[in-house]
């Protein structure tokens, strides 16, 4: 599984998600930015900060 903690890319955040896909998790990612942190482009930056963060189980 590949799971990834929220807080540890936005600080405070308590979202945690996991799926059985690097690219569902990131699908899920990217519509919790939307959603709740109001980021609707997601930059390179981010998405390398996202993936540095992911937690392969
Ligand atoms: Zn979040």
């Amino acid at each position: 599984m590949f799971r990834l903690a929220c807080g540890d890319v936005m600080p405070g955040c308590a979202a945690r998600f996991e799926d059985e896909t690097q690219q569902g998790l990131l699908g899920q990612v990217v519509e919790h930015a939307g959603a709740e942190h109001q980021i609707t482009e997601i930059t390179p930056e981010i998405q390398a900060a996202v993936e540095s963060r992911i937690v392969r189980t």
